[in-house]
């Protein structure tokens, strides 16, 4: 089922995120995760493909292709493309499909210095393009609300955003943001930028101060001062902050639901339990 189509059949979609294991743990750590996460009744569940963008590793595709055809529901394969050759993505591509994993979210990648791009894909719209060509599959994009940390500004992110989606994308997810007004303004502009497709908000649940230390750094995302707040308040006790961060997840929802966002993406961090105690508090509203 193409991901893009489920927008005009719901309210609001409501999707997962989760990563594959790291190399350490064993891949079945994550049949446990996916347990949990079926019981929530997701429209779609998502996995990331390794920063490294190794090609060897068939692991997002692996437990994409389980998603399907063991909890029957459907998958988003991310995949990136500054690390791979063409020929490398083809690779990926062909198995992706002998699985039945039809959507993929085409990403870039992060530029790691000590990974030498291949230079075979400089953008995103180059890897949409590329599976556009093939004919066998839905296209997904990332979107910024802040702009993307590489972008001179907003605006040109969006014309760079507009380029990517008129190359073939159905469907955009945000980068996680913790001020809604941030994604309301962004909105607004991407939509008289004449990007039409749905836009889900991308919401990650803080639940521990190392945490949002890490995210800050890679992603950029601005705390306003009702979420450093907070961090200060209940950071001496786990628990506490932990309670806090899911209070905060479901209130960001809670108004961007009011306000009509087209869909909802958890960044699970495979907790299963912490995007439980989420959807069961959204339960009532979610396609009210
Ligand atoms: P692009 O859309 O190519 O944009 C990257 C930068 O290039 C932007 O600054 C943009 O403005 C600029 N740009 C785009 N086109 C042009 C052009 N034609 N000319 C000039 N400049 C241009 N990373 C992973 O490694 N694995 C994952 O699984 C993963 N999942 C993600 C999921 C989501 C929802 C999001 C938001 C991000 C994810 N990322 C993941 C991170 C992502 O790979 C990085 O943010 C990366 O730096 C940008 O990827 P992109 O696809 O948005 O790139």
């Amino acid at each position: 089922m193409e991901i893009a189509s489920l927008f005009q059949k719901k309210k609001v979609v409501f999707s997962l995120e989760i990563f594959p294991p790291k190399k350490t743990s064993s891949i079945d750590t994550i049949y446990k995760t996916l347990d949990d996460l079926k019981e929530l009744q997701p429209d779609f569940i998502s996995v990331t493909y390794g920063a490294g963008g190794n090609a060897a590793d068939n692991s997002t595709c692996d437990i994409a292709s389980t998603i399907l055809n063991t909890y029957g529901i459907v998958p988003l394969a991310h995949l990136t493309c500054v690390n791979n050759t063409k020929e490398e993505i083809g690779l990926i591509l062909d198995r992706l499909k002998e699985n039945g994993v039809k959507n993929i979210l085409a990403l870039r990648g992060d530029i790691n210095p000590d990974i030498p791009a291949k230079k075979e894909f400089s953008y995103a719209s180059e890897l949409v393009q590329y599976i556009k060509n093939r004919g066998e599959f839905y296209i997904s994009g990332a979107c910024y609300p802040e702009g993307h940390v590489e972008a001179e500004n907003i605006e040109k992110d969006i014309e760079n955003l507009k380029i990517k989606v008129d190359a073939g994308v159905g469907h955009l997810i945000s980068q996680l943001f913790f001020d809604n007004d941030l994604f309301y303004n962004f909105l607004e502009k991407v939509r008289k930028a004449g990007v039409k497709v749905p836009i889900q908000a991308g919401i990650m649940p803080v639940i521990n101060k190392a945490q949002i230390e890490r995210m800050v750094t890679l992603c950029g995302a601005s705390l306003p001062s009702k979420f450093t707040k907070m961090m200060q308040r209940f950071e001496h006790s786990p628990e506490a902050i932990r309670e806090a961060g899911i209070a905060y997840a479901v209130d960001q929802i809670v108004d961007l639901i009011s306000q009509g966002v087209d869909g909802i993406h958890l960044y699970t961090m495979n907790n299963p339990y912490v995007a439980r105690r989420i959807s069961e508090s959204i339960k009532g509203i979610i396609n009210a």
